[in-house]
């Protein structure tokens, strides 16, 4: 799937768990968000993603890499200050040193983001899981299919809508709008 359809469907993941939850804590445009952000943080092991057209656009990938790894390090140097440190860093370590589609679209990946954001509030927490999960369940109805269960290679698929196709474009816009439509009655 391209990132802009991730990016709605993970705001449509987000306006649903704002509606679940009566946003008790916090505002509803909050959880939103936070579900947006996280289905587009598994492409950051990916050589186009949507992310990269944002953040660090003009380097390549190897020192992208290396970007990353150096900021999990800093990141795991922090653990003193809280165990969500300790988390981030292992996870862009692991998102560093494996390829496209591996540790990054697998259910230890949705466990350690979600984890990481209970530790640093747990009021968002279902928002960064179901956004997160939104991108591996789009990614899941692509030809490639997602290996849920990394380490072990497997890939697992429930449709095969390839990536840029029409049929993405149409599961992004009606993502888009029925969020759009949700949002305005909540
Ligand atoms: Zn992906």
């Amino acid at each position: 799937m391209t990132g802009w359809t991730h990016l709605f469907v993970g705001t449509a993941a987000g306006v649903a768990v704002a509606a679940a939850t009566g946003h008790p804590e916090w505002p509803k445009e909050v959880i939103i968000g936070v579900a947006a952000a996280a289905a587009t943080v598994p492409d950051l092991d990916a050589e186009k993603s949507l992310i990269y057209q944002f953040v660090l656009p003009k380097v390549d990938s190897k020192m992208r890499r290396l970007a990353i790894g150096a900021a999990g390090l800093g990141s795991i140097y922090l653990t003193h200050y809280s165990y969500a440190f300790l988390l981030t860093g292992l996870f862009l370590l692991l998102t560093a040193i494996f390829p496209h589609r591996t540790f990054t679209h697998s259910l230890l990946a949705l466990g350690m983001i979600t984890w990481t954001v209970y530790l640093i509030d747990p009021g968002l927490a279902p928002a960064a899981f179901a956004g997160y999960a939104s991108h591996l369940i789009a990614d899941s109805m692509t030809p490639h299919g997602v290996p849920w269960l990394w380490p072990y290679q497997r890939y697992f698929r429930i449709a095969r809508v390839p990536t840029g196709s029409g049929m993405d474009h149409v599961i992004g816009l009606t993502a888009l709008f029925g969020a759009f439509f949700v949002w305005l009655i909540l």
